[in-house]
């Protein structure tokens, strides 16, 4: 349980929900921030602005996937009002607040260090982005389907990247049916390709590996589908480019060329807000529960 634990949510969109949901079940004193506009009410939840949340009482405060923007705004679709998050603000909760958020920037990095608190970036954990990769090739089977007019079987399909997203692409491309090949920088990865019954090449070949693709998916945050790559690519060719922003794509020469590529950021919150919400407050409670007996142990 999480009794006694007094904890902000600041901002987010629906994926909140979930941690919200599950961290009021565990009876955790919680502070909305950026809330105003939700309908919804939830026992033992508080909503409020940062000025009215009593930042010396807080063991956690926890951000939306994205973190804050590079001015250290959060982003939050239940509230018009702009909701900022400062260094200042950090130091004044107790050396034992620690900060969750999905990814960092240059920003909350250095809010973080400046306050001397913990920060906890939970898609760094591989448990977390392999389970947040099943919904994100749901989202990019969507993609493939409304953006061609061909069927995934037997179809031409290039994965970029054999990491936590590329090998569950690959992977589920494979299972319905398509021709797929994967492009990868490391021979222990062309062996992996292998075994799995798929066609690898090595990355620094991709120009060669593209001629007779109808889809190719980039999970690699470089540039790595370049203006040469696209050039060799048919013209019918559709480029789904999962990495982060701004993706490995030279868009504006894909655009140039007449050939489809489009970025495709937050597939998970799109098309599974709910079990991309609670992928999140599963670990997210591990993590706290831990947190508080440790706080125990510290101060019986
Ligand atoms: P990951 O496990 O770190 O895998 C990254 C892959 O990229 C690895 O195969 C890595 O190969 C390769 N790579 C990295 N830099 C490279 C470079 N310069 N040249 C060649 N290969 C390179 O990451 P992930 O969890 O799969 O996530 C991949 C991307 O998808 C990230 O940008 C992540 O933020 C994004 N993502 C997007 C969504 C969405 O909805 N669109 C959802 C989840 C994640 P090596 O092993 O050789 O380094």
């Amino acid at each position: 349980m999480l009794t006694n634990q007094h904890i902000a949510i600041i901002g987010g969109d629906a994926r909140q929900l979930e941690i919200i949901r599950k961290l009021t079940e565990l009876n955790a004193d919680l502070y909305l921030i950026g809330f105003d506009q939700l309908d919804h009410g939830f026992t033992g939840a508080t909503k409020c602005t940062m000025d009215e949340v009593k930042l010396s009482t807080l063991n956690a405060i926890i951000l939306p996937v994205g973190g804050t923007t590079i001015e250290g705004e959060v982003d939050t679709i239940f509230s018009n009002e702009k909701v900022m998050l400062t260094a200042d603000q950090l130091k004044q909760t107790p050396s034992h607040c620690t900060i969750y958020s999905g990814i960092s920037n240059s920003c909350l990095n250095q809010m973080v260090k400046e306050a001397s608190r913990t920060l906890v970036c939970l898609f760094e954990r591989d448990d977390v982005a392999i389970y947040n990769s099943i919904p994100t090739v749901e989202g990019t089977v969507m993609m493939v389907i409304q953006h061609t007019d061909i069927t995934i079987h037997q179809s031409n399909i290039a994965v970029l990247g054999l990491g936590r997203v590329g090998m569950s692409v690959a992977r589920t491309f494979a299972a319905l049916g398509a021709n797929v090949s994967v492009g990868v920088r490391k021979p222990e990865h062309i062996a992996r390709i292998t075994e799995m019954g798929l066609k690898p090449f090595y990355l620094s070949d991709l120009v060669d590996n593209v001629s007779d693709l109808d889809v190719c998916i980039n999970t690699i945050p470089a540039q790595i589908v370049t203006s040469q790559v696209i050039a060799k690519m048919p013209s019918h060719t559709l480029v789904i480019d999962l990495a982060s922003k701004p993706g490995g794509t030279d868009f504006r020469y894909a655009e140039k060329r007449g050939i489809k590529a489009l970025l495709a950021p937050g597939l998970p919150g799109i098309v599974a807000p709910k079990t991309a919400g609670k992928i999140i407050a599963n670990v997210l409670t591990q993590l706290l529960i831990e947190q508080s007996h440790k706080g125990k142990e510290n101060n019986p």
